[in-house]
């Protein structure tokens, strides 16, 4: 840098028609390589919402699937840290291959079982659990969490609508429920199809 005399200025000319990366949290499911098992984009844009990252802040992001959390939430500022624990080696690996593609590679990947993956782990500022949700990972999650911390939990199961709604009565928060449709052809005409509904519980302790 010291070598430097005069000010350099450079031309940056963006050519083609190719796929734009848009700055908003809710970025489309195809730019993370993916076997289906992804938080889809408007969910994730209510996620990353609710985990409402701030610039030096630390994620865990359990159950990384496509790893699309824990990436969106970097995104969010150069300062962001994350990690995604994702127990299966073949997505943990699609995870890593997502980070480098889109020039994230300070994304932490662990191939683990949480919450046993989570031991070593720095303490995060929020937490998201995308996987694996049980009354050991939020009794863990909790523990590790310190005061001020926020955490996220989607569930998808009768079983995971439980546990949320009982976490929720007793540690507070807000546990929401979101049920989308979209427009697919009926016939010749369209009609709404709906995903499963998701329960959202986000709390901050
Ligand atoms: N948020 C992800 C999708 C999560 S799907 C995305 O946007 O891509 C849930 C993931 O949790 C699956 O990949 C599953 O393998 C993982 N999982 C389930 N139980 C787990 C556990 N105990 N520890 C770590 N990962 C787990």
């Amino acid at each position: 840098l010291t070598d430097i005399q005069h000010p350099v200025v450079l031309a940056i000319e963006v050519a083609g028609d190719g796929a734009v990366i848009p700055l908003a949290s809710g970025r489309p499911d195809d730019i993370f390589e993916n076997d289906g098992q992804i938080t889809k984009r408007p969910i994730r844009a209510l996620t990353l919402s609710a985990l409402a990252p701030r610039p030096h802040e630390y994620l865990w992001d359990i159950g990384g699937g496509s790893g699309s959390i824990g990436l969106e939430w970097l995104w969010a500022h150069p300062t962001m840290r994350a990690t995604s624990v994702e127990i299966d080696a073949t997505r943990a690996e699609r995870i890593r291959d997502n980070a480098r593609r889109l020039g994230l590679e300070r994304l932490n990947v662990v191939t683990g079982d949480a919450p046993d993956a989570l031991t070593w782990l720095d303490t995060p500022d929020a937490v998201f659990i995308g996987g694996g949700i049980s009354h050991q990972m939020l009794d863990t999650v909790w523990d590790r969490l310190p005061d001020r911390g926020r955490l996220v939990a989607n569930g998808v199961t009768l079983e995971a609508e439980v546990l949320l709604a009982e976490w929720h009565a007793e540690k507070g928060g807000s546990l929401m429920r979101i049920e989308l449709a979209q427009s697919k052809p009926l016939g010749r005409k369209r009609g709404w199809k709906s995903s499963y509904p998701i329960v959202q519980w986000s709390v901050t302790k």
